[in-house]
C-alpha cells in the first residue's frame, strides 16, 4: 500500500516476544525497531519517522502508559499497547491515554499485524485535519518528528466551527462520540465504525470498506457482522436522539452518514 516500508517502534522488554513480533512485521513488509526499554523507546521516538508505536505496558524502567503519555504530549503517532493484563480498567485507562488499541498476551502476531493494518489504513483513509483550537489539548513544547506525518484516528474531528450544535460530534480527546449532546456507550466495533463514516460524511462506504476500517481481523467476520453493528450503532443513535437516523443505507452499495448529522 505505502512506497517505501513503514516504521514501526516496538517498545518490549522480552526478547522472545519481540523476537516473534519483529519477525511478523517483517514478514508483513514493516520495517521495526525494537527497544527493551521505556527510556530507549522514546529516544528512540525522538528520531522521528515511526508511521506506529506499538508498547508494552509492563516494562523495566517505567510504566508503559508513562510511556505513552510523554509519546501523545508531543504526537499523535497510533499507539497499541501490549497488555499482560486482562484487567477492563487497563484497557479503559490506556484508551484514555490515547493508544488507539490494545493486544492482551498471549497474542498470536498474525493477530497483531493485522490490527497495525488495520490501525494504518484508518490513518491514511482520514485527512490529516489543520490543529484547531478547539481540539488541540495539552500540546507540549516539544515535539517528535513525524516522518511521515501519520495521523491517528483520533485526530479527525468532524466538529465544524459553526455555532449550530451537530446532531453527531466526536470528542477527539476523550475518544468519546456524542449524540444530540449525550455521550454514547459504544463498543470499539461500534465505535471504529462511526469513526469511519464520520471521516468522510455523504461518502458511501461498502460493508468490505467497513470492514477494512474498523475491524483488526476482517478476514474472520462477515458482511452480515458490519450489519449487526450498524444495527446496534442506529439503536444507540436513535436512543440518544429519537426521531434521527443519521446512517443512511444505500442499497446494494453500503452505508454513508448523512451530512447534516456532522454540519
Ligand atoms: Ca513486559
Amino acid at each position: 500500500m505505502t512506497m517505501s516500508p513503514t516504521r514501526l517502534l516496538l517498545i518490549e522488554d522480552e526478547p522472545s516476544i519481540a523476537e516473534n513480533v519483529v519477525f511478523a512485521l517483517t514478514t508483513a513488509h514493516f520495517q521495526p525497531v525494537w527497544c527493551a526499554t521505556g527510556a530507549a523507546g522514546l529516544e528512540a521516538m525522538g528520531t522521528g519517522g515511526f508511521g506506529l508505536v506499538i508498547l508494552d505496558i509492563g516494562l523495566p524502567d517505567m510504566s508503559g502508559f508513562d510511556v505513552c503519555r510523554t509519546i501523545r504530549a508531543a504526537s499523535r503517532v497510533p499507539i497499541i499497547f501490549l497488555s499482560a493484563r486482562d484487567e477492563e480498567l487497563d484497557r479503559v485507562l490506556g484508551l484514555e491515554l490515547g493508544a488507539d488499541d490494545y493486544v492482551t498476551k498471549p497474542f498470536s502476531p498474525r493477530e497483531l499485524v493485522a490490527r497495525v493494518r488495520a490501525i494504518l489504513r484508518r490513518s491514511e483513509s482520514i485527512p490529516a485535519s489543520p490543529p484547531a483550537s478547539t481540539t488541540g489539548t495539552g500540546i507540549a513544547p516539544t515535539s517528535f518528528p513525524e516522518n511521515p506525518p501519520v495521523s491517528s484516528a483520533s485526530t479527525a474531528s468532524t466538529l465544524p466551527d459553526s455555532a449550530a450544535s451537530p446532531l453527531i460530534r466526536h470528542d477527539t480527546a476523550r475518544k468519546r462520540v456524542h449524540c444530540s449532546g449525550q455521550p454514547l456507550d459504544l463498543t470499539r466495533h461500534e465505535y471504529h465504525l462511526l469513526l469511519a463514516l464520520l471521516a468522510h460524511p455523504g461518502r458511501v462506504f461498502s460493508r468490505d470498506q467497513l470492514m477494512d476500517l474498523a475491524w483488526e481481523d476482517p478476514a474472520a467476520s462477515s458482511d452480515r457482522t458490519v450489519d449487526a453493528h450498524i444495527k446496534s450503532l442506529r439503536a444507540k443513535l436513535r436512543a440518544a436522539a429519537p426521531g434521527s437516523d443519521p446512517i443512511e443505507t444505500r442499497r446494494g452499495l453500503g452505508y454513508a452518514l448523512r451530512e447534516e448529522a456532522v454540519s
